[in-house]
Parts: structure tokens; C-alpha cells; sequence
């Protein structure tokens, strides 16, 4: 069993580019980000410098169009790549992810002058995104959202308060959600807020179970002006971007967990052929073979779920509801693989001294995040009873 415990995952990538690019991946792994993560997350450190190197490096702009600085990757690779980035530290894959998100309403809704002004410097000028869709009153129900944009002359002012945004407080931009109309999602409009607005102010980070180095916090719209030209689509069009944003990120979400999932799973078959009781090693006892048959199992399954998702959406097809189910699927699963790693190596496991209860900390986030597992049911039920019920 030793031989598997630490060989890397073998991936599936359709070019020479995304070879190469996973070479740069690993070695950036290897080098700036696993030395660092589990003190990083100790301490509560968000590593923001080590973002400016992944935008350096492209990472930050992956399925994006390279006429306005992307990658050009398909999000079969780029999802890839975020389960790798995961599985060192989900800070970073899930930041690299929420990043994304926050790119995804000028990428696909912006003007083309927004594109050619805004989108460079995203996707790979050193700029750190965030998403504000959530409200404190506001979270499954997101179209009951209370913030709102006011029209003055050429400016909205935007006044409200926004809950649990990653990178709130240190972001650059922020893809916000605002209510300009009536009550409901057509009442509502995104609009592409820069960082250092005045009268935005965020509170001090949530004091989270795991993901620490993420800084998580409310945002508060006192008043902050922006021009319409940073208003992002149309009157009204902005639930509907919120909700495409969703479906890339919940493939985002989905490639995260089974990074986490696979972390656990390796530092479990590690554990399991070092660790001797009965004169033997642990591994070789079949109680825990099984339970290892069953966490690899269980994790090719949900990388085979998220790759089929991704290749719907790099055809150009419906993948919506395939969205909801990786995301429900893979999330479920790293629950589940952590909580067994964590039982693998008995009450070690239950220290801090070893990796595998960070990873069941971190795994649960993921059931909560980008619409909460009841939620993603609701969304496959929708689907399944056909297109008049959505
Ligand atoms: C670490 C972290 C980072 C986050 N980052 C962001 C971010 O960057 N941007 C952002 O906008 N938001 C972010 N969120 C918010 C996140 O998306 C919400 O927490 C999530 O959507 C759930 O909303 P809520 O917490 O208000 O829970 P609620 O909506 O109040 O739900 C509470 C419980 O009720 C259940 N529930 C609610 N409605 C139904 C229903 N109809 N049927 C069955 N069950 C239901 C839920 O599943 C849940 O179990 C983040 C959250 C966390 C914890």
C-alpha cells in the first residue's frame, strides 16, 4: 500500500500547455505555498504577496480570454489546477476561486470598454477580487437582498451592509449586488466597486472553525459613489450574472473539496503504513483497508463528476444542474473523507500536530459556501422537474 501513499494525482490534461502549466503549478506548490500552510493557517495569515505571484504567474486569470489578459484555459484544466492549490491550502485554491467568481460578471456581461479598462488588471495585474452577493438577513434567500444603489445624475450611491465576503477588507475590487428596482432578482444590479472607495469599511474578520487565513468580514456601503460605467450589465440583469457566476463557482467549490479530500486521503495512507499495532502495520488490518478503498473511491467519483460538469461547459452546453450536483457531491464527500482520515489516525489524528483535523475544519466550510447543500438539492429538484419549475 506504501507505494500510492505519496505519488501525485495523475491528471488528465488535454495539451502540452496544460502539462507545462501543472509543472509550474507544483513547483509553486512545493516552494511557496505547502511549506507555509499550516503555520500560515495557525497564525491567521493571508498570504497576499504569494497572491501577487499567482497573478504574476497567470494563475489568477486561468478560464479567461487572453485578449484581456486570461489564460485560455478550459475549466477542465483550470478546475485541475484549483484542486491542486486546494489540497496544499484551501486558502489559496478557494481565494484563487472567489477571485474568479468576482471576475465572472465584466468577463461575461462588461462592454467591451469595461473589458479593455478593468480586466487586465484582474485577471493578471496583481488585483485581488471579491464577491458580495450575501447580506446579513440575506443568505439561501440572496433575492431578498436589502443593499441598494441609488441613481444620482451619472453615479449610483451604493448604502448597505454585505456578510461573510471572502477577502472583504483586502480586496481591490469588489463585484457587488445591489438593489436599484423593486423587491425580487429583477430588482437587483451588479456593479464593479474598486477597494479603496470612500465609504466602503469592513469589519474586523469573522473568527471562523477553519480556513483562518481567509479573512472573511462584513462590508459596509456607506454612501459609495460609483460612476454608471462601473455598472456591470443591465438594469436589473444583475441577479441573473450573480447566479451564472455561481454555477462557474460552484465547479470551484467542487474541484476545492476534492483537493481537501485527496490531502486527507494521502496523509491517511501515509499514517496507516508507518503506524504498527498488533506487531503490524495499521494498514495492513482490513477494518481500514476497507475504509481507504472507500475515500479513494468516493474521491475518484467527484473528480469524475466535476471534469464531466467542466467539459459540459467548455462544449458550451447546459451545465447548471451537473454545477449544483459536483458541488453537492464533492463537498459531501470531503466532509466525509476527512472525518474517516481523521479516524485513521486515531487520536493523533485529533491534534494539531498532524494535518488531518485542519482538513476536516476546512472540509465543512465547503458544505456552507456558495449556496449551502439544501440549496444545491433545491437546484437539481428544479431541474429535474423540467424547465417551467426553475
Ligand atoms: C467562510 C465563508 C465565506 C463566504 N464567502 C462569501 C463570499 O465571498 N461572498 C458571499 O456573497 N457570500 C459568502 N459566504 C456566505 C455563504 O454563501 C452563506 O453563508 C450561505 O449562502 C448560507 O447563507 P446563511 O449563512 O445566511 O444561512 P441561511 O440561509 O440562514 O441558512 C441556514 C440553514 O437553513 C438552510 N436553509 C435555508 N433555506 C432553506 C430551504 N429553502 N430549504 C432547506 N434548507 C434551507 C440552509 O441550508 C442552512 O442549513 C461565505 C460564508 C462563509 C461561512
Amino acid at each position: 500500500m506504501s507505494e500510492g501513499a505519496a505519488q501525485p494525482v495523475e491528471r488528465q490534461l488535454p495539451t502540452e500547455e496544460a502539462r507545462d502549466l501543472f509543472a509550474l503549478v507544483r513547483e509553486l506548490i512545493q516552494r511557496e505555498i505547502a511549506p507555509h500552510a499550516a503555520a500560515e493557517e495557525e497564525a491567521g495569515h493571508f498570504p497576499r504577496e504569494l497572491f501577487t505571484l499567482l497573478s504574476a504567474s497567470g494563475l489568477l486569470g486561468l478560464p479567461y480570454d487572453s485578449e484581456f489578459g486570461g489564460g485560455d484555459q478550459p475549466y477542465e484544466v483550470y478546475l485541475q489546477v484549483l484542486e491542486e492549490l486546494a489540497a496544499a491550502r484551501l486558502t489559496v485554491g478557494l481565494g484563487v476561486s472567489v477571485h474568479s467568481l468576482a471576475c465572472h460578471g465584466l468577463a461575461g456581461y462588461g462592454t467591451k470598454e469595461q473589458q479593455t479598462e478593468h480586466l487586465p488588471d484582474m485577471l493578471g495585474g496583481g488585483l485581488l477580487g471579491a464577491y458580495c452577493l450575501s447580506e446579513p438577513s440575506s443568505g439561501s434567500d440572496a433575492a431578498s437582498l436589502r443593499t441598494k444603489a441609488v441613481r444620482e445624475g451619472d453615479d449610483w450611491v451604493i448604502t448597505g451592509t454585505k456578510a461573510w465576503i471572502t477577502h472583504g477588507g483586502i480586496a481591490d475590487f469588489y463585484t457587488v449586488l445591489a438593489r436599484t428596482g423593486g423587491e425580487g432578482a429583477r430588482g437587483v444590479t451588479a456593479f464593479l466597486v474598486p477597494g479603496d472607495a470612500a465609504g466602503l469599511g469592513a469589519a474586523a474578520p469573522e473568527k471562523k472553525m477553519g480556513m483562518k487565513g481567509s479573512p472573511t468580514a462584513q462590508l459596509h456601503f456607506d454612501g459609495v459613489r460609483v460612476p454608471d460605467a462601473r455598472r456591470i450589465g443591465d438594469e436589473g440583469q444583475g441577479f441573473a450574472i450573480a447566479l451564472s457566476a455561481l454555477d462557474s463557482g460552484r465547479l470551484g467549490i467542487a474541484a476545492c473539496a476534492i483537493g481537501v479530500a485527496q490531502a486527507a486521503l494521502t496523509e491517511a495512507l501515509r499514517y496507516a503504513t508507518e503506524r504498527r499495532q498488533f506487531g503490524r502495520p495499521i494498514a495492513d488490518f482490513q477494518g481500514l483497508r476497507f475504509m481507504l478503498a472507500d475515500m479513494a473511491t468516493q474521491i475518484e467519483a467527484g473528480r469524475a463528476l466535476y471534469l464531466a460538469a467542466a467539459r459540459l461547459r467548455d462544449a458550451g452546453r447546459p451545465f447548471s444542474k451537473e454545477a449544483a450536483m459536483a458541488k453537492l457531491l464533492c463537498t459531501d464527500t470531503a466532509m466525509k473523507v476527512t472525518t474517516d482520515a481523521v479516524q485513521v489516525l486515531g487520536g493523533y489524528g485529533y491534534t494539531a500536530d498532524f494535518p488531518v483535523e485542519r482538513y476536516m475544519r476546512e472540509a465543512k466550510v465547503l458544505q456552507i459556501v456558495e449556496g449551502t447543500n439544501q440549496i444545491q438539492r433545491m437546484v437539481i429538484a428544479r431541474h429535474l422537474a423540467g424547465p417551467e419549475a426553475r
